[in-house]
Protein backbone atom coordinates (compact mmCIF):
# COMPACT_ATOMS: atom_id res chain seq x y z
CA UNK A 1 0.00 0.00 0.00
CA UNK A 2 1.13 3.53 -0.63
CA UNK A 3 2.25 5.28 2.55
CA UNK A 4 0.86 8.96 3.37
CA UNK A 5 3.14 10.52 5.79
CA UNK A 6 2.59 13.93 6.36
CA UNK A 7 5.48 16.06 6.57
CA UNK A 8 6.38 17.79 9.85
CA UNK A 9 6.82 21.71 9.95
CA UNK A 10 10.38 21.25 11.07
CA UNK A 11 11.30 18.84 7.76
CA UNK A 12 9.46 21.93 5.13
CA UNK A 13 12.38 23.93 3.17
CA UNK A 14 12.03 26.91 1.23
CA UNK A 15 11.78 26.11 -2.96
CA UNK A 16 11.57 28.16 -5.72
CA UNK A 17 8.32 28.91 -7.35
CA UNK A 18 6.99 27.17 -10.60
CA UNK A 19 5.51 29.53 -12.70
CA UNK A 20 3.86 29.31 -15.66
CA UNK A 21 3.83 31.85 -18.71
CA UNK A 22 0.27 32.38 -20.67
CA UNK A 23 -1.05 35.22 -22.84
CA UNK A 24 -2.78 35.95 -26.84
CA UNK A 25 -0.92 34.63 -29.46
CA UNK A 26 1.83 36.40 -30.62
CA UNK A 27 1.78 38.69 -27.88
CA UNK A 28 5.42 37.09 -26.95
CA UNK A 29 4.86 34.25 -24.35
CA UNK A 30 7.81 32.51 -26.99
CA UNK A 31 10.49 36.08 -26.86
CA UNK A 32 9.70 35.99 -23.03
CA UNK A 33 10.65 32.42 -22.25
CA UNK A 34 14.04 32.41 -24.82
CA UNK A 35 14.94 35.51 -23.12
CA UNK A 36 15.38 34.26 -19.71
CA UNK A 37 16.56 31.03 -20.85
CA UNK A 38 19.36 32.18 -22.62
CA UNK A 39 20.29 34.91 -20.42
CA UNK A 40 19.57 33.61 -17.07
CA UNK A 41 20.47 30.11 -17.15
CA UNK A 42 22.27 29.29 -13.93
CA UNK A 43 24.48 32.00 -12.99
CA UNK A 44 28.14 32.36 -14.37
CA UNK A 45 26.95 30.22 -17.56
CA UNK A 46 27.21 32.15 -20.72
CA UNK A 47 25.17 31.14 -23.83
CA UNK A 48 25.10 28.01 -25.49
CA UNK A 49 22.98 25.29 -26.95
CA UNK A 50 19.75 24.59 -24.66
CA UNK A 51 17.02 21.46 -25.34
CA UNK A 52 13.67 22.06 -25.18
CA UNK A 53 12.14 19.72 -22.28
CA UNK A 54 8.91 21.82 -21.73
CA UNK A 55 10.51 23.38 -18.35
CA UNK A 56 13.64 24.91 -17.23
CA UNK A 57 15.50 26.28 -13.98
CA UNK A 58 17.03 29.91 -13.94
CA UNK A 59 19.20 31.26 -10.77
CA UNK A 60 18.98 34.57 -10.56
CA UNK A 61 22.37 36.64 -9.73
CA UNK A 62 21.51 37.24 -5.86
CA UNK A 63 21.10 32.92 -6.01
CA UNK A 64 17.22 32.75 -5.96
CA UNK A 65 15.78 30.13 -8.05
CA UNK A 66 12.91 30.34 -10.33
CA UNK A 67 11.18 27.29 -12.32
CA UNK A 68 9.51 27.96 -15.64
CA UNK A 69 7.30 25.79 -17.59
CA UNK A 70 8.18 26.00 -21.11
CA UNK A 71 5.11 25.31 -22.75
CA UNK A 72 3.68 28.11 -24.35
CA UNK A 73 0.22 28.41 -24.98
CA UNK A 74 -2.65 27.34 -22.69
CA UNK A 75 -2.71 23.77 -23.26
CA UNK A 76 -0.15 22.22 -20.96
CA UNK A 77 -2.10 24.09 -17.99
CA UNK A 78 -5.43 23.02 -18.81
CA UNK A 79 -4.43 19.62 -19.24
CA UNK A 80 -2.75 19.32 -16.00
CA UNK A 81 -5.63 21.22 -14.71
CA UNK A 82 -7.79 18.87 -16.01
CA UNK A 83 -6.44 15.71 -14.53
CA UNK A 84 -6.28 17.53 -11.36
CA UNK A 85 -2.13 18.33 -11.23
CA UNK A 86 -1.88 21.85 -10.02
CA UNK A 87 1.75 22.77 -10.13
CA UNK A 88 2.01 26.01 -11.23
CA UNK A 89 2.43 29.04 -8.21
CA UNK A 90 2.36 31.66 -10.23
CA UNK A 91 1.28 32.95 -13.63
CA UNK A 92 2.77 35.22 -15.72
CA UNK A 93 0.25 37.29 -18.30
CA UNK A 94 2.04 38.45 -21.43
CA UNK A 95 -0.17 41.75 -22.96
CA UNK A 96 1.86 43.00 -26.41
CA UNK A 97 1.05 46.52 -25.14
CA UNK A 98 0.54 47.41 -28.87
CA UNK A 99 -2.62 45.68 -28.69
CA UNK A 100 -5.44 45.05 -26.87
CA UNK A 101 -6.73 42.77 -24.05
CA UNK A 102 -7.48 39.67 -25.98
CA UNK A 103 -9.92 36.67 -26.09
CA UNK A 104 -6.79 34.37 -25.12
CA UNK A 105 -5.74 37.17 -22.73
CA UNK A 106 -9.31 36.77 -20.69
CA UNK A 107 -9.09 33.22 -20.91
CA UNK A 108 -5.86 33.02 -19.47
CA UNK A 109 -6.52 35.22 -16.23
CA UNK A 110 -9.71 33.19 -16.08
CA UNK A 111 -7.70 30.22 -15.68
CA UNK A 112 -5.51 31.32 -13.57
CA UNK A 113 -8.05 32.93 -11.19
CA UNK A 114 -10.34 29.27 -11.36
CA UNK A 115 -6.77 27.75 -9.76
CA UNK A 116 -6.50 30.56 -7.40
CA UNK A 117 -3.29 31.30 -8.49
CA UNK A 118 -1.72 34.73 -8.49
CA UNK A 119 -1.43 36.72 -11.40
CA UNK A 120 1.72 39.19 -12.30
CA UNK A 121 1.00 40.98 -15.62
CA UNK A 122 3.60 41.75 -18.22
CA UNK A 123 2.90 44.70 -20.60
CA UNK A 124 5.61 43.53 -23.54
CA UNK A 125 6.76 45.38 -26.69
CA UNK A 126 7.24 48.65 -24.65
CA UNK A 127 10.46 49.11 -27.45
CA UNK A 128 7.86 49.30 -30.02
CA UNK A 129 7.06 52.95 -30.97
CA UNK A 130 3.32 52.01 -31.26
CA UNK A 131 2.85 50.75 -27.42
CA UNK A 132 1.13 51.92 -25.22
CA UNK A 133 1.34 50.27 -21.94
CA UNK A 134 -0.89 52.60 -19.95
CA UNK A 135 -4.22 52.13 -22.16
CA UNK A 136 -3.77 47.94 -21.51
CA UNK A 137 -3.27 49.06 -17.91
CA UNK A 138 -6.82 50.97 -18.44
CA UNK A 139 -8.40 48.31 -19.61
CA UNK A 140 -7.26 45.92 -17.20
CA UNK A 141 -9.08 48.65 -14.86
CA UNK A 142 -11.77 48.16 -16.44
CA UNK A 143 -12.11 44.53 -16.07
CA UNK A 144 -11.58 44.45 -12.37
CA UNK A 145 -8.07 44.27 -12.19
CA UNK A 146 -6.42 47.10 -11.05
CA UNK A 147 -2.27 47.04 -11.19
CA UNK A 148 -0.28 48.30 -9.02
CA UNK A 149 0.70 51.75 -10.54
CA UNK A 150 -3.01 52.44 -10.31
CA UNK A 151 -3.19 51.43 -6.78
CA UNK A 152 -4.07 47.70 -7.35
CA UNK A 153 -3.17 44.46 -6.15
CA UNK A 154 -1.65 43.38 -9.04
CA UNK A 155 1.69 43.18 -9.99
CA UNK A 156 2.80 43.95 -13.07
CA UNK A 157 5.97 45.07 -15.25
CA UNK A 158 6.32 47.03 -18.76
CA UNK A 159 8.86 44.96 -20.57
CA UNK A 160 10.67 44.23 -24.25
CA UNK A 161 11.23 40.58 -24.72
CA UNK A 162 12.74 41.40 -27.13
CA UNK A 163 15.37 43.97 -25.96
CA UNK A 164 15.31 42.56 -22.66
CA UNK A 165 13.97 45.73 -20.80
CA UNK A 166 12.61 44.83 -17.91
CA UNK A 167 12.85 41.22 -17.65
CA UNK A 168 14.86 41.26 -14.82
CA UNK A 169 12.50 43.54 -12.78
CA UNK A 170 9.33 41.34 -13.54
CA UNK A 171 11.67 38.18 -12.45
CA UNK A 172 11.95 39.99 -8.74
CA UNK A 173 8.58 40.37 -8.71
CA UNK A 174 7.64 36.57 -9.31
CA UNK A 175 10.60 36.13 -6.47
CA UNK A 176 8.26 38.63 -4.08
CA UNK A 177 4.84 37.38 -5.04
CA UNK A 178 6.64 33.92 -4.44
CA UNK A 179 7.93 35.08 -0.67
CA UNK A 180 4.45 36.04 0.08
CA UNK A 181 3.30 32.52 -0.75
CA UNK A 182 5.67 31.01 1.36
CA UNK A 183 6.70 28.01 -0.98
CA UNK A 184 7.75 25.02 1.07
CA UNK A 185 8.48 21.43 0.66
CA UNK A 186 10.55 18.70 2.25
CA UNK A 187 13.58 17.37 0.16
CA UNK A 188 14.63 14.44 2.40
CA UNK A 189 12.24 11.76 1.43
CA UNK A 190 11.50 10.00 -2.01
CA UNK A 191 10.17 12.61 -4.67
CA UNK A 192 6.96 12.91 -5.53
CA UNK A 193 6.08 15.40 -8.50
CA UNK A 194 4.30 15.58 -12.38
CA UNK A 195 5.03 15.14 -15.80
CA UNK A 196 5.53 17.85 -17.67
CA UNK A 197 6.22 16.29 -20.95
CA UNK A 198 7.17 12.71 -22.73
CA UNK A 199 8.11 11.62 -25.81
CA UNK A 200 10.15 8.73 -27.73
CA UNK A 201 13.49 9.31 -28.70
CA UNK A 202 15.19 7.34 -31.28
CA UNK A 203 18.61 7.07 -29.73
CA UNK A 204 17.90 7.35 -26.18
CA UNK A 205 14.12 5.75 -26.03
CA UNK A 206 11.82 7.50 -23.98
CA UNK A 207 12.26 10.77 -22.67
CA UNK A 208 10.04 11.94 -19.94
CA UNK A 209 10.61 15.35 -18.22
CA UNK A 210 9.19 15.93 -14.76
CA UNK A 211 8.97 18.27 -12.22
CA UNK A 212 9.86 17.33 -8.56
CA UNK A 213 7.51 18.88 -6.76
CA UNK A 214 8.26 17.19 -2.94
CA UNK A 215 11.51 15.30 -2.15
CA UNK A 216 14.58 14.37 -4.06
CA UNK A 217 14.81 12.57 -7.08
CA UNK A 218 18.02 10.31 -7.81
CA UNK A 219 19.50 7.89 -10.76
CA UNK A 220 19.22 4.46 -9.57
CA UNK A 221 15.29 5.57 -8.39
CA UNK A 222 12.70 3.64 -8.84
CA UNK A 223 9.76 5.74 -10.37
CA UNK A 224 6.52 5.06 -11.38
CA UNK A 225 4.56 7.74 -13.53
CA UNK A 226 0.83 7.11 -14.62
CA UNK A 227 0.68 3.60 -15.81
CA UNK A 228 4.68 3.80 -17.21
CA UNK A 229 7.52 2.58 -15.14
CA UNK A 230 11.53 2.06 -14.53
CA UNK A 231 14.59 3.42 -12.83
CA UNK A 232 15.79 6.39 -13.87
CA UNK A 233 19.08 5.56 -16.15
CA UNK A 234 20.22 9.20 -16.44
CA UNK A 235 19.29 13.05 -15.77
CA UNK A 236 19.35 15.62 -17.95
CA UNK A 237 18.29 19.66 -17.11
CA UNK A 238 17.78 21.67 -20.50
CA UNK A 239 21.41 22.63 -20.91
CA UNK A 240 21.70 18.38 -21.25
CA UNK A 241 23.87 18.37 -18.54
CA UNK A 242 23.85 15.16 -16.50
CA UNK A 243 22.24 15.71 -13.07
CA UNK A 244 22.62 13.64 -10.04
CA UNK A 245 20.14 14.49 -8.01
CA UNK A 246 16.90 17.14 -7.95
CA UNK A 247 15.30 18.43 -5.43
CA UNK A 248 11.52 20.30 -5.01
CA UNK A 249 10.92 22.54 -8.22
CA UNK A 250 13.43 21.00 -9.94
CA UNK A 251 12.39 20.44 -13.68
CA UNK A 252 14.55 17.65 -14.94
CA UNK A 253 14.39 15.31 -17.94
CA UNK A 254 14.49 11.60 -17.55
CA UNK A 255 15.53 8.14 -18.94
CA UNK A 256 14.38 4.73 -17.81
CA UNK A 257 10.69 4.63 -17.97
CA UNK A 258 9.10 1.87 -20.09
CA UNK A 259 6.64 4.29 -22.05
CA UNK A 260 5.73 8.06 -22.10
CA UNK A 261 3.67 8.98 -19.54
CA UNK A 262 1.01 12.06 -20.23
CA UNK A 263 1.41 15.58 -19.36
CA UNK A 264 -0.25 15.53 -15.62
CA UNK A 265 0.58 12.17 -14.89
CA UNK A 266 1.61 12.37 -11.13
CA UNK A 267 4.89 10.62 -10.64
CA UNK A 268 6.49 8.99 -7.42
CA UNK A 269 9.30 6.71 -6.29
CA UNK A 270 8.93 3.33 -4.65
CA UNK A 271 11.39 2.21 -2.70
CA UNK A 272 10.37 -1.29 -3.99
CA UNK A 273 10.11 -2.25 -7.49
CA UNK A 274 8.07 -5.23 -7.42
CA UNK A 275 5.39 -2.95 -5.85
CA UNK A 276 5.69 -0.14 -8.23
CA UNK A 277 5.37 -2.72 -11.11
CA UNK A 278 1.99 -4.02 -9.32
CA UNK A 279 0.02 -1.10 -9.43
CA UNK A 280 1.33 -0.44 -12.96
CA UNK A 281 -0.25 -3.46 -14.16
CA UNK A 282 -3.26 -2.42 -12.06
CA UNK A 283 -3.36 1.24 -13.62
CA UNK A 284 -3.22 -0.65 -17.14
CA UNK A 285 -5.60 -3.12 -16.36
CA UNK A 286 -8.13 -0.06 -14.96
CA UNK A 287 -7.51 1.70 -18.04
CA UNK A 288 -8.21 -0.81 -20.21
CA UNK A 289 -11.57 -1.87 -18.21
CA UNK A 290 -12.41 1.71 -18.35
CA UNK A 291 -12.06 2.48 -22.40
CA UNK A 292 -14.48 -0.86 -22.70
CA UNK A 293 -16.94 0.42 -21.00
CA UNK A 294 -16.58 3.25 -22.80
CA UNK A 295 -16.74 1.82 -26.25
CA UNK A 296 -19.87 -0.04 -24.69
CA UNK A 297 -21.96 3.30 -24.36
P1 LIG B 1 3.75 34.04 -28.64
O1 LIG B 1 2.85 33.56 -29.72
O2 LIG B 1 2.98 34.67 -27.52
O3 LIG B 1 4.69 32.98 -28.14
O4 LIG B 1 4.60 35.24 -29.26
P2 LIG B 1 6.10 35.25 -29.80
O5 LIG B 1 7.08 35.24 -28.70
O6 LIG B 1 6.25 34.19 -30.84
O7 LIG B 1 6.17 36.70 -30.45
C1 LIG B 1 5.36 37.07 -31.56
C2 LIG B 1 6.08 38.12 -32.39
O8 LIG B 1 6.27 39.29 -31.63
C3 LIG B 1 7.46 37.67 -32.85
O9 LIG B 1 7.67 38.14 -34.14
C4 LIG B 1 8.39 38.34 -31.86
O10 LIG B 1 9.65 38.60 -32.41
C5 LIG B 1 7.64 39.62 -31.56
N1 LIG B 1 7.95 40.13 -30.21
C6 LIG B 1 7.83 39.46 -29.04
N2 LIG B 1 8.18 40.24 -28.02
C7 LIG B 1 8.52 41.43 -28.54
C8 LIG B 1 8.97 42.67 -27.99
O11 LIG B 1 9.13 42.85 -26.78
N3 LIG B 1 9.19 43.70 -28.87
C9 LIG B 1 9.01 43.55 -30.20
N4 LIG B 1 9.27 44.61 -30.97
N5 LIG B 1 8.61 42.42 -30.75
C10 LIG B 1 8.36 41.36 -29.95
Amino acid sequence: AIEVVEDRPEDLEHRAPIVTVMGHVDHGKTSLLDYIRKTNVIAGESGGITQHIGAYGVRLDNGQRIAFLDTPGHEAFTAMRARGAQVTDIVIIVIAADDDIMPQTKEAISHAQAAGVPLIFAINKVDKPTANPEKIKEKLAGMNLLVEDWGGKYQSHDISAKTGLGVKELLEKVLLEAEILDLKANPNKPAVGTVVEAFLDKGRGYVSTVLVQAGTLRIGDYVLAGKHHGKVKAMHDERGHNIKEAGPSTPISILGLDGAPTAGDKFSVFEDEREAKQIAVKRTQLLREQSVRTQKH
